[in-house]
């Protein structure tokens, strides 16, 4: 039978939220999986985060090739995750914290999004272009505005060490890696249109509009590969 994950992930973080029970959240895609392999701080990371959720269809497929249970994992988009969140935060008063992006793109977002979910409090934002020599001041501003939630835009996977380096300034906030997910927000990229989503095909239109990211998308055949050969199987 299949389970509709999505919905249960968005009331354990409300809960969890709620109670100040921090929480990483990391949003798994192919490319990341096969980065971790190559880079153990990575791997280890992912395995001390609080909730993984698939955000790639390779992830869900490898899942649901390997799962002896009648579980059917179903893809959880980071993007769609915390745009799903964000109602409830506002009817809760959450503080929101936003960093990451070109310089100007959360700071014209933080207002759009309190217009948006009514209640939501954006205590702070900062581009993705900040200096080591700066981060210090960061922390001390995240632990001075107590948030609920921080979400941190800066790719991965920088914005994984960036948490792991600075979650003590709040132990007590949903901490999640959104990666290009502020450029989408703020309008300033599109995202695959739901064609391509519903087909398992957001690669090939990110692709298509990046032609640049050839590279880094090899992880994904690798990936595939690596899937196929450890002998998993349905
Ligand atoms: N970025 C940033 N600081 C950096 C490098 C990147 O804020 O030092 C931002 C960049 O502007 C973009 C996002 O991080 O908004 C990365 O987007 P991408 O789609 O590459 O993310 P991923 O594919 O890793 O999820």
């Amino acid at each position: 039978m299949p389970v509709h994950l999505a919905g249960d992930y968005l009331d354990w973080l409300l809960a969890q939220g709620e109670q100040g029970l921090g929480v990483h959240v990391v949003t798994l895609n192919a490319e990341m999986t096969m980065l971790a392999k190559e880079e153990p701080r990575l791997a280890e990371l992912i395995r001390c985060a609080e909730l993984v959720v698939p955000d790639g269809s390779g992830v869900v497929w490898a899942l649901n090739k390997s799962n002896r249970t009648e579980i059917q994992v179903s893809r959880c988009p980071g993007i769609e995750l915390v745009t799903n969140l964000l109602p409830g935060a506002g009817q809760r008063r959450w503080r929101v914290y936003l960093i990451g992006a070109a310089p100007g793109l959360v700071q014209a977002l933080a207002p759009e999004w309190e217009k948006k979910y009514p209640g939501l409090q954006i205590v702070g934002t900062q581009d993705g272009y900040f200096t080591a020599g700066q981060e210090s001041e960061i922390q001390a501003n995240i632990a001075r505005t107590k948030p609920h939630l921080i979400l941190l835009g800066l790719g991965v996977p920088k914005q994984e060490f960036t948490i792991q380096r600075w979650r003590d300034a709040a132990p007590q906030a949903l901490w999640i890696g959104v990666g290009g997910s502020f450029d989408v927000w703020t309008g300033a990229k599109e995202r695959a249109p739901q064609w391509f989503r519903d087909n398992n095909l957001e690669w090939a239109y990110r692709l298509y509009k990046e032609p640049w990211r050839w590279r880094r998308m090899l992880a994904l055949p690798r990936f595939a590969w690596h899937v196929l050969r450890s002998g998993v199987s349905s």
